[in-house]
């Protein structure tokens, strides 16, 4: 079968299928890779796989989609009034989930960051943020 794109298209098309290689998470991969930070991607082993682990930081961050984690105040996440009924349980089972992958992370020791994607609309703030967050915590 012939395929109807050309390779730069298809890829492009795959890329925004697969939600791993969301845009708002290869943004952060940039930045810690300029910040000279080194780290490793969807750690299977880990609760909750989280997007970026960095081991020297004993810290793992989780990029996170505005609507999908319901970001507070955010205009990102807001709830369809036609389908309020489909979307706010299954929603809610979204952010459960995290709070239990956030405990059970805690207990191993590690210290979570999460990003929301509206923050990679404002790379210099993030690019703050994070930095902060990982000289706080120090290296191990
Ligand atoms: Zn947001």
């Amino acid at each position: 079968m012939t395929d109807v794109f050309e390779k730069g298209k298809r890829s492009e098309i795959m890329s925004r299928i697969r939600s791993r290689d969301t845009r708002p998470e290869k943004i952060v991969r940039n930045l810690l890779h300029k910040g000279g930070y080194r780290f490793r991607l969807h750690r299977k082993d880990l609760p909750g796989r989280p997007d970026i682990v960095l081991p020297k930081y004993g810290t793992v961050i989780f990029v996170h989609g505005c609507f999908w984690h319901q970001h507070k105040g955010c205009g990102r996440a807001t709830i369809p009034k036609s389908n309020e009924e489909y979307w706010v349980p299954k929603l809610k089972r979204n952010i459960e989930r995290f709070e239990e992958v956030v405990v059970k992370l805690r207990g191993m020791g590690w210290k979570i960051v999460q990003v929301w994607e509206c923050e990679t609309a404002n790379i210099e703030r993030l690019s703050k943020k994070l930095d902060a967050m990982l000289r706080k915590g120090g290296k191990r």
